[in-house]
């Protein structure tokens, strides 16, 4: 069951959103404040965020740059009319979207879905992972699409983890040559680019034409799964 967190100081707005995600079978945590949304997120895990702008102690802001330090969480900010223009800090921050108030029932759910599907989180424990057409194994290091089977390196299977862990963001190439290679050996650039040709070999139908590991220009790469 996917777990949201609400964090809401407005009582009546909370229980609402709580009882129609609950009705869709989510599970539902509330906060009434930004220190209680933060400690909500450590203790409980939340698959999604719906994080009130407007809260008594910490503003959405805030809360939001805090949740960003250490998770990818997707989160989804509640504005009034008046804070619209507010919107672009709100992305600036970490926000994934956002609502503003008032908003109906269906469009909730609608962007809940969204971003729930678009999120996929990487557990360590969690053996196969999806990507278009092909199964990533990563406890076990291979890759099979279709009758095929292909067998990872190392370094393919801690790339592959590291861009899995921020599915749907890019990934500088610095970091990821900090967080694969570390800082005891010297690859180059270069090193990191034929390691995602060679991931996508295996991974993409096409690799000349990748629809999952993605090249974001002048900054790194992106995996879409
Ligand atoms: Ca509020």
């Amino acid at each position: 069951m996917q777990r949201i967190l609400i964090v809401e100081d407005e009582k009546e707005m909370a229980n609402g959103l709580k009882d129609i995600l609950e009705f869709e079978g989510y599970e539902v945590v509330t906060a009434e404040n930004g220190k209680e949304g933060l400690q909500a997120i450590s203790r409980k895990e939340p698959d999604c965020i719906i994080l009130d702008l407007m809260l008594p102690d910490l503003s959405g802001y805030e809360v939001c740059e805090q949740i960003r330090r250490k998770l990818t969480t997707p989160i989804l900010m509640l504005t009034a009319r008046s804070q619209d223009h507010d919107k672009i800090r709100g992305f600036k921050v970490g926000a994934d979207d956002y609502l503003t108030k008032p908003f109906s029932v269906g469009e909730l759910l609608a962007r809940v879905m969204a971003l729930l599907r678009r999120h996929t989180k990487y557990s360590p424990e969690a053996d196969l992972v999806r990507v278009g057409s092909s199964i990533v194994d990563v406890q076990h290091f291979t890759v099979r699409r279709g009758r095929r089977e292909h067998s990872m390196s190392h370094y393919e299977a801690e790339l592959f983890k590291l861009l899995y862990s921020h599915a749907n963001q890019p990934v500088t190439r610095d970091e990821i040559l900090d967080r694969v290679w570390g800082t005891d050996k010297f690859p180059t650039n270069r090193t990191v680019d034929n390691f995602i040709v060679k991931l996508r070999k295996k991974i993409e139908d096409d690799y000349r034409n990748p629809k999952h590991i993605l090249t974001i220009y002048g900054v790194g790469y992106k995996l879409s799964p």
